[in-house]
């Protein structure tokens, strides 16, 4: 793919950054370079200031609490404003758990703090007693990425959501948004929000694709991704999988019917 490139940000990656949420920055690089796409990765934290034009997808993992507070913060300055500004200009955007819940309305931790979003999505979170801790599937029903996606979360977080975004997917297994709804995630233009850590990208491959093409569309005119051998991919996928089945948590008949 000649003569395309992706410009990547990777939001605070020293202060989010659990369970391996950088591998989905590898992940998305790694599926460029294979194709041929320029791609560059450029990293913004505490202090630096974001211009809304110049990167296409967004990255932010997750965090504890204590972290959350710091980015919560740096972001309540313009640089909320401005990737609220980015989004709606057309990039595309994955955050994970912690990530995901800054980008929200608010986050009150379950000790009390409150921690305001930047209203990117239009969710409220209030932190719970116990924690969310385990494998999880879910139905994803992101037009262009349907299928089965896997991970893991740990959150003490309960979501809830609003009118203005939509759920990522349908929990098969686990707790997703808030253990009650059965909704997981959320999805506002091409931003993406989801408490799935994992890495999730490496091995949920049609949604990595998802995200790079709709990040290439918002300076490239083109229909479509070739596609990859995704046959590791696709065996880390199933071994994910495997695992939750394997926790009596999600029928065989389900989980076979609806792999991707
Ligand atoms: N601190 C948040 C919570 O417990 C997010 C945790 C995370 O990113 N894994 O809900």
């Amino acid at each position: 793919m000649k003569g395309l490139d992706l410009r990547i940000c990777h939001l605070y990656p020293e202060l989010m950054n659990i369970y391996g949420d950088r591998g989905n920055v590898i992940a998305l690089v790694r599926r460029c370079a294979w194709r041929g796409i320029e791609v560059t990765v450029g990293a913004l934290s505490l202090g630096d200031p974001l211009d809304p034009g110049r990167y296409d997808l967004y990255f932010i993992g997750g965090g504890q609490d204590r972290e959350q507070m710091l980015v919560c913060e740096d972001l309540s300055t313009e640089k909320g404003e401005a990737l609220r500004e980015a989004v709606e200009g057309g990039a595309a955007l994955l955050s994970i758990c912690g990530g995901y819940q800054l980008l929200g309305k608010s986050f009150l931790t379950w000790t009390g703090e409150y921690l305001p979003g930047i209203s990117l999505f239009d969710v409220e979170t209030v932190g719970g007693d116990t924690r969310f801790i385990g494998n999880v599937a879910v139905r994803c029903e992101l037009e262009g990425a349907e299928g089965v996606l896997v991970g893991f979360e740990n959150h003490s977080g309960r979501t809830r959501l609003g009118p203005g975004c939509r759920p990522l997917g349908r929990v098969l297994s686990g707790h997703g948004n808030n253990g009650e709804d059965g909704t997981e995630g959320c999805v506002y233009r091409k931003a993406v929000g989801t408490y799935l850590h994992g890495s999730l990208l490496p091995k949920n491959p049609r949604l990595a694709d998802w995200l790079i093409l709709n990040a290439l569309r918002r300076r490239h005119d083109l229909e479509g991704l070739p596609p990859l051998d995704d046959s590791l991919e696709q065996a880390a996928h199933g071994a994910a999988l495997a695992l939750v089945r394997r926790e009596r948590r999600l029928p065989a008949r389900a989980a076979r019917k609806r792999s991707p």
